[in-house]
């Protein structure tokens, strides 16, 4: 998923607005993940472990509409699962885009050349493909051989048409920065911005070796950057995002800046991270104790330096503090010298482990919907014969 902050004056319009509102907390991008299911079976993804009954329910064209005029967020990303599978998906973006929506369309791009004509190019619609590397190292990381290559060859195939396309890349654990530094070299070669994050430790993903800690998630991006000096990487992140990457700003995390709504319903407390579900935007805002969760408070949120959970943050602080984000533009990312000092984690409360729970509550809803709809039906059949 890439976002273009400050790329967009309405973003930057929509930020002040909050400002001068004296809002506390507000969204700023809308994760909407209409369905779970995936044609990918990704080591590092923590988002498809679910049973068939939860990875067949998708969100209605008028339930995504719905959630983002609740939440009223100027952004709205579309991750999931792969959104292209969902069969309303062209509708569901048409949608958003008439509601002036940006829309980022994540997608793994296996069916995006076949998908296009779904779609009409627009500033308000792009698509962000993942890709996490160079060819052997994202054909690895997706678990099959020939993904690179076609989502080149879609990116070529959407540009041709018109699209604004972005890519979008988890960073893990033995990444070499030799090797992401030139797969940030080919995405100026395909001329598309580029969105990068350490992954996050998903409790269910397949492969939890190769998280990275945050000592070397800062290590990494210094080591990156160092070598972009002087390139022309376009990244899709605010530049004092970028320096908090590189270990040179210590940020909290703003979990209700991009929150996710999907099946289940208002995901909390953020994007990463299920610990319960509220039935409105306003009840996960009204209800999540905000206060218990983030690095330093919780386990689970040790090692995160995600974009979903930093960059509404790194866009507060630019916003207090324009003067320091047009430095770190101008300076560029410091990749030398001392790092902040690393947030305390000696009074962190302890993981807890509810993904069984809401997945029976989830089956259990599922079927109690299914025996009313065969009810209904049977009643339908019974005054039709009548
Ligand atoms: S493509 Fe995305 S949603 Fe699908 S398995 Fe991979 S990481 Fe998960
Ligand atoms: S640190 Fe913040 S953004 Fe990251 S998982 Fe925890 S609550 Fe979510």
């Amino acid at each position: 998923m890439a976002i273009p902050f400050f790329k967009e004056m309405r973003i930057g319009g929509y930020l002040l607005k909050q400002k001068l509102l004296g809002r506390k907390r507000y969204p700023l991008v809308l994760m909407l993940e209409p369905l779970f299911r995936c044609n990918l079976a990704c080591v590092g993804c923590g988002k498809i472990d679910y049973p068939d009954a939860i990875l067949n329910r998708r969100m209605t064209a008028q339930e995504c509409w719905d959630a983002a005029d609740e939440c009223g967020a100027p952004m709205v990303a579309i991750p999931g699962g792969e959104p292209l599978i969902h069969k309303e998906i062209g509708e569901i973006v048409r949608g958003l885009v008439a509601r002036k929506k940006f829309v980022s369309l994540c997608t793994n791009a296996l069916l995006l050349e076949k998908k296009l004509d779904l779609f009409e190019p627009s500033p308000y619609l792009f698509f962000s493909v993942h890709l996490d590397g160079l060819r052997d190292h994202h054909d690895k990381a997706v678990s099959q051989k020939g993904v690179f290559d076609r989502a080149v060859s879609a990116i070529k195939a959407a540009k041709a048409r018109g699209f604004t396309v972005n890519v979008n890349a988890t960073i893990f654990d033995g990444h070499p920065a030799e090797e992401i530094a030139k797969f940030l070299d080919l995405t100026v070669e395909l001329g598309v911005g580029v969105s990068m994050s350490p992954g996050y430790a998903y409790e269910r993903a397949p492969d939890q070796e190769h998280f990275l800690n945050r000592t070397k998630t800062k290590k990494l991006f210094r080591d990156v950057f160092a070598m972009g000096k002087g390139k022309k990487w376009n990244f899709m992140h605010s530049g004092l995002f970028l320096d908090f990457l590189a270990g040179n700003q210590e940020y909290e995390c703003t979990p209700w800046g991009m929150p996710a709504r999907n099946i289940f319903g208002w995901q909390k407390p953020c994007y990463l991270l299920g610990e319960g579900y509220a039935k409105t935007f306003k009840e996960l805002m009204d209800t999540t104790d905000w206060d218990t969760y983030g690095t330093g408070k919780y386990e689970k949120c040790a090692d995160c330096m995600a974009h979903c959970g930093y960059e509404p943050t790194a866009a507060t602080a630019a916003l207090n503090n324009p003067l320091k984000a047009m430095w770190v533009s101008l300076r560029g990312i410091k990749t030398t010298g001392p790092m902040v000092p690393e947030i305390d984690m000696s009074k962190q409360r302890p993981a807890q482990y509810i993904f069984s729970e809401q997945v029976q509550k989830k089956l259990s809803e599922i079927r109690k919907d299914e025996a009313l709809a065969a009810e209904q039906k049977a009643a339908r059949k019974a005054s039709t014969a009548a």
